[in-house]
Parts: structure tokens; sequence; C-alpha cells
């Protein structure tokens, strides 16, 4: 038999065709190599051996080497079980199955050495060890093994009997086949360049590819994993620096290259405050890149309440001043309206056309403005995602800003290179800062600009936990804050698996609020509701006719009222780090000193806990976005999913791996420096690693 790593399945000894159908189908696993790729989720250290007599239930898995004394069937109907007496010539313990007990009856034979693990538990005051793995101690197969692999199955592959173990035999099976043809490199060829191997001094993959399966010691395992998430990691950075160089080197943009009376006459006369020096910068960055003939892909981080949106109008005002239009979408209708709003606010009576589209805008208005675009006559188009439909023609679109991008996907991003000719610059602003190595990944071929400064004047929001049994106390709050004129939002958390669920909660805390503030009006949003309807008390809010707004999570993105000083967040231990932050950045956005209230039940999880403290601890949205990334991982924050995640992770985690994504990232930039083309000798590798990756992956080229 040849052994080759491109192999089906089937062709392993032990596999057989109907197996190899359901590893294909269950993990997506086809060939010798796909199996050698399936990496264990742990290890469990085998390396000792217990005693019977030393077992208590509070132990992790323990394994020991005795003999069965006997087997006993006890129990009826759903309560039948198998108990095997097992001794260690020291003392017994019980072995229990509940399940498989023929199987068991007729494979373990008694009086025969076996080697039992499993996780101690009391029963009857005796210790026994449930449904325990059963080796011979001849089994183990490439040489003295200690660290057992665990792999995943699923319950389709459980039911045709093939578990973690079954997993293991056949990487044994298929290790020691590779090791019979070709010795100790099992015919597996280094995937990077040597120089990098050495100088990195990693071990080489075919070592790294055995060790992360059977390591004989925790530390070989960490130096198999952490090869193999370099390499992981690697790979991405060099991609995405790669694309990044090409993309500056190749794809032309419009070239703003006049400053002219709109923006001029804008910032001389119309802007209602100083700019920061960090809004100053990033405006200088984005107009520097605007003017390079090259398409602009800028990220502007900047945490809640520096003041983006006046970066990205200044941005459209010297498009506009070259002759192009600028569109901004936002995520919600709410948000589209509040920038409309805001704009004509601004412009004043500046020939400026700002028009808005939004599923809402229907009928004579939205032909109106669909002529005006492709006719040239709007120059600002403000909406959400209503503006990258097919019908939506521009007339000459030079700039698209996505703010709070998060919640726009990959395809909804690419379709805005269809717009026109040449590509429109792309400003995209994130609604929370993103931690450094998950936007070093996620947006690494984006230029990246930084607001690291609040306009002058803001007092921090002080942050405050409270248990939700004294209402009084924060009824007290709420009063003296609107008694000086303030205006007070109260949210509370949307429940995805229950939409009605929400709304009670939204719909009897109005009820009840009016009853506790007779003497106050108030608004209420909920995602129940018809966008107008919505608006319409939005509005209210805005203008200051109502005191208090009673809202989901609707409320959440971008929504800016500066007489507003107090969000309380009800069941706050029912959101994530970011959204809180997102919450609280609604407040403290006038001179006043602002609050929030984080209101939980009293019984809390320690995670939990955790996160409260630290939103109560710093206001500052990086270091909460961090804290985020290693709570929850990079899978579950928000956006990551839709946001060009065009790979897959299969070792590296983003959140606990952040040197090792430097490292990639460093060592992939000066590779990069010393052969921008890759055409070295030494470096034919890289290119050959990056075609054969790409090959499952999304074309990075149309990801803006
Ligand atoms: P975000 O970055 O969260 O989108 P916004 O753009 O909504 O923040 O700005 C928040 C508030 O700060 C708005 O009321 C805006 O008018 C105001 N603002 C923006 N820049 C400045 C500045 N340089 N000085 C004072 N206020 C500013
Ligand atoms: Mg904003």
């Amino acid at each position: 038999m040849v052994a080759e790593l491109s192999a089906e399945l089937q062709f392993l000894p032990g596999i057989g065709p109907k197996r190899s159908e359901t590893l294909q189908r269950e993990l997506g696993l086809r060939t010798w190599e796909d199996l050698l790729y399936f990496f264990p989720y742990k290890h469990i250290d085998r390396s000792r051996l217990y005693r019977t007599t030393e077992l208590t239930a509070d132990m992790p898995f323990v394994q020991i080497k005795g003999q069965f004394a006997g087997f006993e069937q006890m129990g009826e109907g759903r309560k039948k079980r198998l108990v095997g007496h097992f001794t260690d010539g020291k003392g017994w313990v019980d072995c229990v199955w509940f399940a498989g007990i023929k199987y068991i009856l007729r494979t373990v034979r008694l009086h025969t050495d076996y080697i039992i693990f499993g996780k101690p538990a009391v029963f009857n005051g005796r210790i026994n060890i449930g449904h325990p793995d059963i080796d011979s101690p001849d089994t183990l197969m490439l040489g003295k093994m200690s660290m057992q692999p665990y792999y995943h199955t699923t319950e389709r592959m459980k039911k045709e009997g093939l578990s973690s173990r079954s997993m293991e035999r056949f990487m044994t099976t298929l290790l020691k086949t590779l090791h019979a043809s070709y010795g100790p490199t099992m015919g597996i060829s280094e995937t990077l360049p040597g120089y990098l191997v050495d100088r990195l001094r990693l071990v080489s993959l075919s070592v790294a590819l055995q060790n992360v399966h059977y390591p004989q010691t925790a530390d070989d395992l960490s130096q198999a994993t952490y090869r193999l998430k370099f390499e992981e990691l690697f790979y991405v950075q060099l991609a995405v620096l790669r694309y990044a160089r090409f993309r500056q080197g190749t794809v032309k943009g419009h070239v703003f290259s006049r400053v002219g009376d709109n923006f001029n006459e804008f910032y001389r006369n119309r802007l209602p405050f100083q700019l920061t020096e960090a809004q100053k910068r990033v405006i200088r960055e984005m107009h520097s890149d605007m003017q390079s003939g090259h398409q602009m892909n800028r990220l502007v981080q900047g945490d809640v309440g520096s003041g983006k949106t006046m970066v990205a109008l200044m941005a459209m005002l010297l498009a506009t001043d070259n002759g192009y239009q600028a569109c901004i979408m936002a995520p919600t209708e709410i948000l589209a309206e509040q920038h409309l709003a805001t704009f004509r606010q601004m412009l004043g009576d500046m020939d400026i056309h700002v028009e808005l589209l939004t599923g809402t805008v229907r009928g004579r208005k939205r032909q109106m403005v669909l002529q005006g675009l492709k006719e040239g006559k709007v120059d600002i188009l403000v909406g959400t995602h209503a503006v990258i439909e097919d019908n939506v023609e521009f007339c000459n679109l030079g700039l698209v800003v996505i703010d709070e991008q998060h919640r726009f996907g990959v395809a909804q991003r690419a379709r805005l290179w269809d717009k026109n000719i040449i590509p429109p610059h792309v400003m995209v602003m994130t609604a929370t800062p993103i931690p450094r190595t998950l936007a070093m990944t996620l947006y690494g071929d984006l230029d990246v600009s930084v607001i690291d400064q609040l306009p002058p004047g803001r007092k921090p929001v002080k942050t405050t936990h409270m248990y939700d049994n004294d209402p009084d106390l924060l009824y007290r709050g709420i009063n003296q804050q609107i008694q000086q004129g303030r205006q007070v939002y109260m949210v509370y958390p949307l429940v995805k698996e229950s939409e009605k669920l929400d709304l009670k909660n939204v719909e009897e805390a109005y009820v009840h609020l009016q009853k506790v503030f007779p003497a106050y009006r108030l608004s209420m949003v909920h995602g129940q509701m018809k966008p107008q309807e919505k608006e319409a008390e939005m509005q209210k809010f805005i203008k200051g006719e109502t005191q208090i707004m009673v809202a989901t999570t609707v409320i959440e993105v971008g929504v800016n009222v500066p007489n507003a000083s107090v969000m309380i967040i009800q069941n706050a231990e029912r959101f994530g780090l970011s959204q809180l932050h997102q919450l609280r950045g609604r407040v403290g956005r006038g001179a006043d000193q602002s609050y929030c209230v984080l209101v939980t039940k009293y019984e809390l999880a320690r995670e939990t806990r955790r996160r409260i403290d630290i939103m109560t601890e710093t206001n500052d949205g990086f270091e909460i976005a961090e804290a985020d990334l290693r709570f929850r991982g990079p899978g579950d924050l928000e956006g990551t999913q839709q946001s060009g995640m065009a790979f897959d992770l299969k070792l590296a985690n983003l959140a606990r791996d952040g040197q090792i994504v430097q490292l990639a990232r460093d060592t992939a930039t000066w590779i990069l420096d010393a052969d921008p083309q890759l055409t070295a000798t030494d470096n034919a590798i890289l290119v050959q690693r990056l075609r054969h990756l790409k090959r499952d992956q999304m074309d990075w080229s149309s990801i803006s």
C-alpha cells in the first residue's frame, strides 16, 4: 500500500468506506492529511497511575491499573446497570455502566491486566467510576503514552460507534503507517521557509504534527501548538499585508486634490466647536490618502463620543469640493435620521444637497432621491443599507463612509465597488474599539486611524452597580437629575428567544414608570414599533419634551442627546461588555457630570461580576474591548462572523495568542520588506502555500 497524505480516508486500515463517509459528512475529513490536521481539543495527563486507596470524589480523571474480579448486573428497566468490581490488589473500586453492557461483558476479561480511566464519584458511600475507558496496558502505540488526546465527535458519530477513542486509534494508525513508509519525517514537507524555522526556533512541521496529537510531555505539546499557531497566524498576516501592498500599488482611486469652498467655509464659519487634535490628525490622514491616487481603505477607530461623525462630515465635504458625491451608511434608521438632522443643521444654508434614503423613504420621495443621485444633484446621501441596493445609482460616487461598521457584512461592503468604475474611497468607522490583535487580523489590510482623544470638558461617566431590590433609591436619583433639567435613559435587554417578552418588559416598565413619575413625560422605543413611531418618540426625547426614554437596545448605537445624563441599564448581567460600553456612551456627551447605573439581580456568576467590575473601574473603550475579547473569544464578538473573517483559525485564539499575532505580523512585515514580490528562492514556499490556502478562502480583493 502506498502511504500518501492525499489518499482517501477509506484506505486507511480500520476505517473503510462506511466510516470514511461518516467522517466526511460529520467532520469534513476526506484525506489522510485532513485527519492529521484534525487536532485534539485537549489532552489528559496519563503519566500517573493512582491507587484505589487514594481515590476521592473530587479528583479529576484518574487511571488505575488492575483487574476485574467479577461483574454484576443490577436494577431493572431504566435503572439497569452493570457493575464491575475492579481491584489493584490494595483496594476496590466499582466501575458502572448504564449502556453498552453486552459489549463490556463480551470484550472485557476477568483477572486480566487493564488500565481503567475515568472520573471518581461517590454513590451510596462507595467510590465508583462511571463508564471508564478500558485499555490493555500494551495498547499504547507510539512509545509510552503519557498525554492522551481528546477529539470532538458529533452525536451522529457516537451513534455509529465513533468516539474520541476511535479517532485516537485512527490517528495512531495514520502516524504509524506514515512512519513505516517514510521514517520520522512521515513524508510531511515543511510549510515554512527553513530560515524562519531556524530563526524563530520552531519545531519542524512533522514534529509539530506528531506532537500535537501524541506529545510525550506538556512541553512537547506547547512547542507543537506554538509552531502550528504561528504558522496559521503568519499566513493570515502575510496574505493580508501582501494584499494591502498590492492595493496601494495598483488599485486606482479618485484624486481629491482640492480643499475647496465647502470644506473651508464649513471649517471657518460653521463648525460649532474646535476640533480636537486627534480629529484634525485623522482628517489629515484621510486627506492624504484621498489625494494619493490610490483608493483609500481606512478604518477609523474612536471611542464612543470621540466625534467620529464630524470627521466623516469633513471627509465628505472634501469629496464635494472635488466634484464627487459622498454617502454615509448607518446601521439603523434612527441613526440615519439623526445624521441627516445633524448634517442639515450644521451645514445650514450652505449649497450642499443632503438627502436621506432608508427603507421607509418610499413612493414619489424615493423616486426624487434616486433621480437626484443619478443626475448628481444630491451631494451627500445619508442612509441605511438601502443605499447599496441595485437600483441606487450614483452620478459620481467618490467616498463611502460606513458608520458603526460591525453591522455590515463583507458582501454588503463589497457591493459598493460596483457603484463606480473606479472604486470609491472607503472609510469605515467602528462603533466600539477593536482589540489590536483582532483588528490586525480582521482588518489587517485597512489603514487604521485612531481618534484617541475626547472633546474637551467631558467629565468621565460615573458608573455604579446596584441590585434590583431597591428601586426607590434609584428613583430618587432619577428624580434629582430630572429636577436639574437632565434627561434619563432606562434600557432593558433584548430577549432574542422571545420578542414578546421583551416588549412586555419595556411596556410594563413604561406603564410602571409613568405611575412612579406622574409629573414627567416618557418616551418609549423598541424593535416592534414602526420606524415612524420610533422616530417620533426619539424626536420628543431629543427636543426635551420627554424626560425619560424607556427603550430596548435599539437605542444602543450612536444616538446622541447631549442633555441626557443618566443611563440606567436593567438586567445588566445580560449584556456583553462592548454593549454595556456602547450604552454608557449615550451619556457623558454634554458638559455635565453623567451617571451610568448597572442594575442586576443579586445572584451573579463570577464572570458576570467581573464584567460589572470592569465597567465600574474603567471608561476606556480599548481596555474594555480587550477584556471582552478575553472573556468571550473572538468567535462570539459581535460582527466577527460577518465582518470578513475570511479564514478559519483552527488552533490560534486571538484573545489568548496576542503575542503570536504580533510576532506573525512583524515576521510577515520584514519578509515583505526584504522581498516584496516574494521572488527569492527561499520564499517560493511562501507563495506556494498562500496559493494553497487561498483555494479554500474568500477572495480578499473584494473586501473593503
Ligand atoms: P461618536 O464618535 O461616538 O460617533 P459623535 O460623533 O456622535 O461621537 O460625537 C459626540 C458628540 O460630541 C456630538 O454631540 C458632537 O457634536 C460632539 N463633538 C464632536 N467633536 C467635538 C469637538 N471637537 N468638541 C466638542 N464637541 C464635539
Ligand atoms: Mg457615532
